[in-house]
């Protein structure tokens, strides 16, 4: 008997974060999560994340938009069908819809978590079989404070959950940036690796002087220095810099990685499922680098329990993972939306093992947090921060 795919849920659920979050181009003080449950007729359920970094501010989705585009036109052309093959469903919404890919990746982690709870397996085995179940997870220190980041890099050290640190820089002006970033590798030393990302905030010849002086300053990494359409200046950068490149918001799919590839305009990769359009397309994405001689790094868009543990299964499969991971979304936003929290411990995250992504949303607590809940009917002033 064909499962037929019977209903698509949405909500969007406002979680505080446990400090402002500071980069480039925005601050952000909650986060703003899109989750998806799909069920299917044999009882069968399914449950996907759409999320994004400061609402509109990083990319061209948004939370609000992506529950939108999937219960106005996503839903219609799913509901009904056969829902056992996650590639046939996904074939026909690509063939229909242009794009929103955060959107197209929420789905998709849903249609693969039932097919992968079905059979009983965990979703990387749908993505060819786990090859770690332990990712190491850096930490993102993002307050703006040299001192207030140290002593957090200091607590991470000796609660044994983090030895690698990347830092949120381009808001100041380029010297006081490295000023700030060399000051926290001076206190950790070799206790802890650092990077910076930088969220396109500079142009070249900043880009190009800030490479020579972040590497003196002992900096392992810079990610997307540049403009996201300025990949003629990544390539110089990648050319001249003594530290590794890496892109991150101009890759937004396997066509971007390709030509990045063909350019030379990266050292590394931050692959991110919902940029790359799902996570088969992340998986196209990494055997380009692959094929391309370049580093891949797990990258987040800061999303909760649902989302983290999808993005957790497609890098457990990778043959390589240079650059670890940034799976830390959950640990920056005070409420836990999962019945059983993800485990961090000893500088990684361990993949769960159970059927699908393994883990469960606690239904309670996404009724309390939701947007439109019982509880959180949004009226006056309040509509104005949900904006
Ligand atoms: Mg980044």
């Amino acid at each position: 008997m064909p499962i037929k795919l019977e209903k698509i849920d949405t909500w969007i659920v406002d979680i505080p974060t446990i400090r402002p979050h500071v980069l480039s181009m925005t601050s952000i003080s909650k986060q703003v999560m899109m989750l998806v449950r799909i069920s299917f007729s044999d009882g069968s359920v399914g449950l996907g994340e759409g999320t994004t970094i400061g609402g509109l501010a990083y990319g061209d989705e948004s939370p609000e938009g992506m529950k939108l585009a999937i219960d106005r036109y996503f839903a219609p052309l799913l509901i009904g069908r056969d829902g056992s093959e996650p590639a046939a469903l996904m074939a026909i919404l690509r063939s229909q819809i242009v794009g929103n890919h955060f959107a197209m990746h929420a789905v998709e982690t849903a249609l693969l978590d039932a097919a992968a709870r079905r059979a009983g397996l965990p979703l990387s085995a749908l993505l060819g079989g786990a090859r770690q179940q332990r990712l190491p997870v850096l930490w993102t220190l993002a307050s703006g404070d040299t001192g207030r980041d140290i002593e957090e890099a200091e607590a991470m050290l000796a609660a044994r959950r983090h030895d690698t640190f990347k830092l949120k820089i381009g808001k100041r002006t380029m010297p006081e940036d490295v000023a700030h970033v060399a000051a926290i590798k001076r206190a950790l030393g070799d206790r802890g690796s650092v990077r910076v990302d930088v969220n396109q905030a500079w142009d070249r010849i900043t880009a190009r002087k800030g490479a020579q002086m972040l590497a003196d300053a002992g900096v392992d990494l810079i990610e997307q220095p540049l403009p996201r359409d300025d990949r003629l200046g990544m390539a110089r950068l990648t050319a001249s810099s003594p530290i590794a490149i890496m892109a991150d918001e101009a890759l937004r799919g396997p066509r971007d990685a390709l030509e990045f590839v063909r350019d030379s305009a990266a050292h590394a990769f931050s692959l991110k499922p919902a940029q790359a359009g799902g996570l088969s397309a992340a998986r196209d994405v990494a055997a380009i680098a692959r094929a391309g001689h370049i580093g891949l790094y797990g990258g987040t868009m800061l999303e909760g329990g649902i989302g983290t543990t999808a993005s957790a299964h497609l890098f457990a499969s990778l043959p390589e993972l240079e650059w670890g991971t940034e799976l830390f979304g959950p640990l920056l936003q005070t409420e836990e939306i999962l019945v059983e929290p993800l485990v961090y411990r000893d500088f990684a995250l361990e993949v769960p093992t159970g059927p699908g992504l393994g883990v469960e949303l606690d239904m309670d607590k996404v009724e309390h947090l939701r947007r439109d809940g019982p509880s959180r009917t949004v009226t006056g002033p309040s509509a104005r921060e949900n904006v």
